[in-house]
């Protein structure tokens, strides 16, 4: 059905990906079109990245015209678009210093190295264990595999690095419990994406900094996927009020360009000198003029407030969708536009229904459907979804 294209790419590219039989040519807002011409509304958004849609004009004009004046110099220079990328985050959130990566695992590795060193540069190289929570999901390199609390990610790949240890996401004391003398930060998503779409309980994160606080730990929020606006604030860590030492971000922050960021407080961003992280292509103006762009789209627009709005609207949708199919529907959840509907049985199936009706949504952890469009989304493609899985979901009980 697609002109041969997917049996070749079977054959070339390394199989990590089970891919949907699908090959997209190009997208606008929140649209896909595939290579027979079919459009797709799109609610994966390249998996929460895509926050302002497919194809805009402002953020290839931007990256058009850094392009032709220049691509990249190295860290060795000082360049305008990174500086002024760097001012923005920072303006914007907890952080003093920002820097620079091409990737979220990249960016949490960043983190957990300068987590180690802050302890080392004091003399207390002794404490270099990070507390990580149970279904996170930190990345696919060693060091954030390691610290993802995720047997199937982890499984094959022994022996991990050591110094993580896990404990129950939402769970205050067994926190507490698990903290020890070699313990220097712990590391958390303020809602856990690729785990489950899974939210704390009200008031955890002001209870995990009051804990760091008490046991002179850093705390490190990976927003890599939460981040941006995805949950309905600019940060999801807004949401609480308790600011983070070290914050990670990847994903929305390009709109779909690879760039990841570390971004931490003066105190601690003091360790990191010269020497201490690199990388080649973190931060070059290319990719950091159309972040730039990404920024500005999403604060002077107005977009994060309009994905709150809609994000609203579309749990409220998503409610009354459960109420109708109480059999397959066990639970609605999520913050803004990070959405998840848990049912009763595999989601594969429903998938696949969805992408044959012209709707592209996404399933974890077996069971869970995760809806993640870009943030520029309408009501009535929001309502033409529900319609959608309206006529879908009962499908899965006669299969
Ligand atoms: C996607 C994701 C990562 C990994 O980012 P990559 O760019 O794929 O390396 C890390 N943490 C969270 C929370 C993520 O959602």
């Amino acid at each position: 059905m697609n002109s041969g294209y997917m049996e070749r790419a079977e054959k070339v590219l390394a199989t990590t990906y089970k891919r949907q039989p699908l090959v997209l040519t190009r997208g606008k807002g929140c649209r896909l079109w595939d290579s027979q011409d079919r459009s797709y509304l799109d609610f994966v958004a390249g998996i929460a990245v895509c926050n302002l849609g497919h194809g805009h004009p402002d953020i290839a004009r931007a990256l058009a015209t850094q392009a032709e004046k220049l691509c990249h110099v190295s860290n060795l220079y000082y360049t305008v678009p990174q500086m002024e990328l760097a001012e923005r985050l920072t303006r914007v959130s907890f952080a003093d210093r920002a820097f620079f990566c091409n990737s979220g695992a990249e960016a949490n590795e960043a983190a957990i190295k300068l987590a180690r060193k802050y302890f080392s540069a004091k003399n207390q190289g002794a404490r270099h264990r990070i507390i990580s929570m149970e279904r996170s999901f930190h990345g696919r390199t060693m060091a954030t595999l390691s610290a993802t609390g995720q047997d199937k990610i982890q499984k094959g790949f022994e022996p991990l690095l050591d110094g993580f240890d896990f404990v129950p996401f939402g769970d205050a004391d067994a926190l507490r419990r698990q903290i020890g003398p070699e313990t220097c930060a712990v590391m958390l998503e303020p809602v856990q994406g690729e785990g489950g779409v899974r939210c704390p309980p009200e008031g955890y994160l002001a209870e995990v900094r009051h804990i760091c606080d008490d046991e002179g730990l850093l705390l490190i929020y990976d927003e890599i996927q939460t981040g941006i606006g995805r949950t309905g604030k600019l940060f999801a860590y807004e949401h609480s009020g308790a600011v983070p030492d070290i914050m990670t971000l990847a994903k929305a922050l390009g709109n779909g360009l690879p760039i990841g960021a570390m971004l931490v407080t003066e105190s601690v961003a003091a360790v990191f000198g010269p020497g201490s992280h690199a990388t080649t292509f973190g931060g070059t103006p290319v990719i950091t003029a159309a972040a730039l762009e990404v920024m500005r789209l999403l604060i002077d627009k107005g977009i994060v407030a309009h994905g709150a709005e809609v994000g609203n609207y579309f749990r409220g949708r998503l409610e009354d969708l459960a109420r109708r199919h109480p059999d397959v529907v066990e639970d609605v959840r999520g913050i803004g536009l990070l959405l998840g509907l848990k049912l009763s049985t595999p989601g594969d199936p429903v998938v696949a229904a969805c992408m044959e009706r012209g709707f592209l949504i996404n399933c974890i952890q077996d069971r869970i459907l995760r809806f993640v469009p870009p943030l520029v989304v309408e009501t009535p493609e929001i309502d033409a979804l529900i319609d959608c899985l309206d006529e879908v979901l009962p499908l899965l009980k006669d299969a």
